[in-house]
């Protein structure tokens, strides 16, 4: 049963004419489905009203054409024609006795107006984000008044789609907040005093007010700290000010910090309830529910939050994504199996992939309607055939854990005296800690069921895999670093000379870490090369990070880190050389090419750290699938690998390999729906 101390959390609470159940708010939040992929959509958002949260939203929803998104996939209210897409999604809310929430948007700087074409229009005469060669053209009274049409009429319509809550996007990547930022230079009333500037977002919210009619509450996400130094603006000077100037106005704050990136950090730079100090003194000056967001996952911190009265409601994107049944859980009691957000962000390189929402922590995300898989439940057993998985790495800890949820007899063997398999040693690296808990969490799972068998110090061989007489074995061996050189730059192994000694990843996660001038060498452009460049450097060694990128771990961009470990780095001293390809090693020197150049480079140094490729570990594959073709395997008719053992990728995917291979065991018809465009129609 529930701790009484977190019965604050299922208060149901007022929202102008409108009551949540309790205090779990899902903030917005991309997921690369959008209203190009509705009912994937609409199964994802209603998965988490099932889970309990009281208040799902969408995403961005494009008020008007001007206000074009593309090809970013979100929603978009321009004509009644959007209303059929997103009605699906509310009744999927609905379902479930929660409230559906819109996010209206016009993103003025933030888009080049791609798809539509349409000039953008914002508040001055400025380049468009993202170095598009595009400008705004400034808008002038007419303009605003049209804007305020447009609003109105998509307010009009996101009520028609059956929408609870009607919110007034004051984001970073949206118009009002543009508008009220001391960075509008603005000379007529809407720019200048502060009450200019909030100007706009006020009539937003009345003609928002207007649209939605008297069943439809009214939110507002508003920054309240642009993290923009004197020039931006500052919670603690004109922040709470316009919370104060607006105080009734709507019917909620939803409250965040800074840009997407200061918003949604990754648990390498920013830990839980991170935005705590930005909230003081919020509830001083309005009476109006609020709500904020610090990925939280511990009912401890929640509760309090609520308890001290610095949030009404827990704003979650990312631990709703890891956990669409937090709320549920914490209900019951079931605290040990929240599955706890990692803040990796792979989350948010999806949406950048405009791919279907996944996760490193919940597999099942974004493949709720397309695969019909659901987070907390999974068919049941086809037969009483036994598996045995080799590996306790991430693959092989999710997949025995969902065979298992299934009702197989499993054995999971681990030659270490520990699982968890890369995530264990990664988990050791700088800021890498939160990572942890994909092995954590699959850990208390696996105890929980009795009929999966976990063997620690088990190294099995082609021997003992037979003589196990298992119906079905599943690789999950992993994969080990590769020290010839071969990566995205090269395609042969490099000539490396014995006078420069060579470490990987493997060698400094296992130990054997060198010392002195060392070069890291990243050719894997995610977060090994400067995590390992970090360790190093922190170990007071002298440390220079080359890559052949044209910038420093460039995948980051993608999990929004990118600024922040250059800037980590710098902080650490170490040295950052980009363009520069590793073609070999001679005596204690690194001999590069500059890709823009062609100009070869000689740099000495006392330890190269190769972080280019890994091998996958296919012995056992290999030597087992010999001997079912040459029919000595005994009743073994089939081996499978998964995981980095079938090809290395990040974490998220060997995750999603375990459980994929766990949904299809003795399925022979697995499902993939497409949603393809009705011609007819
Ligand atoms: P993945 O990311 O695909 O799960 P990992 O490298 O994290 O891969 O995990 C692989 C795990 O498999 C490691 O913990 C490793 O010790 C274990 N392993 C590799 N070969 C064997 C084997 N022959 N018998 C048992 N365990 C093995
Ligand atoms: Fe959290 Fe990572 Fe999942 Fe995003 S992908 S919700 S950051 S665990």
């Amino acid at each position: 049963m529930r701790d009484p101390r977190f019965d604050i959390l299922f208060q149901p609470l007022q929202i102008g004419p409108v009551v949540a159940r309790n205090r779990f708010y899902q903030t917005p939040h991309c997921n690369g489905m959008g209203n190009l992929r509705p009912q994937a959509h609409a199964a994802m958002r209603g998965i988490k009203a099932e889970g309990g949260w009281a208040v799902v939203n969408t995403e961005h929803c494009s008020v008007h054409p001007s206000g074009d998104l593309m090809p970013e996939v979100l929603q978009m209210l321009w004509d009644d024609g959007d209303i059929p897409p997103l009605a699906l999604m509310v009744e999927a809310v609905h379902e479930h006795g929660s409230l559906a929430g819109v996010q209206l948007a016009y993103p003025a700087y933030y888009n080049a107006n791609r798809m539509t074409r349409d000039v953008p229009l914002g508040p001055m005469d400025r380049p468009v984000s993202g170095h598009h060669p595009v400008q705004v053209r400034a808008m002038d009274k007419s303009d605003i008044k049209a804007l305020l049409c447009w609003w109105k009429a998509a307010a009009q319509r996101a009520r028609k789609a059956g929408f609870d809550i009607l919110n007034v996007d004051s984001n970073f990547s949206t118009i009002a907040f543009q508008f009220i930022s001391p960075r509008n230079q603005r000379t007529d009333e809407y720019g200048g005093s502060l009450k200019n500037r909030v100007r706009l977002l006020k009539e937003l919210i009345e003609v928002t007010r207007e649209g939605g009619g008297d069943a439809c509450a009214v939110s507002v996400r508003l920054i309240i700290d642009e993290l923009f130094g004197t020039e931006g603006l500052r919670a603690a000077a004109e922040g709470i000010e316009v919370i104060g100037m607006l105080a009734e106005l709507p019917d909620l704050w939803d409250l965040v910090v800074g840009t997407w990136a200061d918003d949604s950090p990754t648990s390498r730079f920013a830990a839980e309830n991170d935005h705590e100090p930005f909230m003081a003194g919020i509830k001083a000056v309005t009476t109006k529910p609020v709500v904020g967001v610090g990925r939280f996952t511990s009912p401890d911190t929640m509760a309090s939050l609520v308890r001290r009265g610095v949030l009404d409601m827990i704003g979650a994107a990312r631990p709703s994504i890891a956990d669409p049944f937090l709320p549920k859980k914490i209900e019951e009691g079931r605290y040990e199996d929240i599955r706890e957000c990692i803040g990796c962000n792979i989350c948010v390189s999806s949406h950048f992939a405009m791919t279907n929402l996944r996760c490193t922590q919940n597999p099942t995300m974004g493949e709720e309607w397309r695969r019909g898989w659901h987070p907390e439940r999974i068919a049941g057993k086809s037969s009483n055939a036994t598996v045995l998985v080799i590996g306790g790495g991430p693959a092989g800890l999710e997949c025995a854990r969902a065979l298992g949820e299934r009702g197989y007899g499993v054995t999971l063997a681990e030659r270490e005296s520990r699982l968890g398999g890369r995530v264990t040693l990664e988990g050791e690296l700088p800021g890498l800690r939160e990572w942890l808990r994909v092995r954590d969490w699959r850990v208390t799972q696996i105890d929980k069921l009795a009929n999966v068998g976990v063997y620690l110090e088990s190294d099995l061989g082609v021997a003992d895999i037979l003589e196990f007489d298992a119906d079905a074995v599943v690789l999950a061996t992993g994969s080990q670093w590769r020290r010839d050189g071969i990566g995205r730059a090269a395609f042969k192994p490099l000539a490396l000379s014995s006078g420069l000694p060579v470490f990987t990843p493997d060698d400094v996660m296992g130990g054997n870490i060198p010392s002195g001038r060392i070069i890291v060498y990243d050719d894997d452009h995610y977060y090994m090369g400067a995590v390992i460049a970090e360790k190093l450097a922190v170990a007071g060694n002298d440390v220079t990070l080359v890559t052949p990128a044209a910038d420093v771990s460039s995948f980051t961009v993608n999990t929004l880190e990118n600024i922040r470990t250059a800037k980590r780095l710098h902080e650490r001293g170490v040295v950052m050389v980009t363009h520069k390809a590793l073609v070999g090693t001679q005596d204690d020197q690194a001999l590069f090419v500059d890709a823009r150049t062609g100009a070869a480079e000689h740099r000495e140094a006392d330890a190269l750290v190769l972080v280019t490729a890994r091998l996958p570990r296919t012995e056992l594959f290999t030597a087992l699938t010999a001997r079912i073709e040459e029919r000595q395997a005994g009743r073994l008719r089939r081996v499978s690998c998964i995981g980095d053992c079938e090809a290395p990728a990040a974490i998220f995917a060997a995750v999603y390999s375990g459980h994929r291979f766990a949904q299809e065991f003795e399925n022979d018809d697995p499902i993939l729906r497409r949603e393809r465009i009705n011609l007819a129609a």
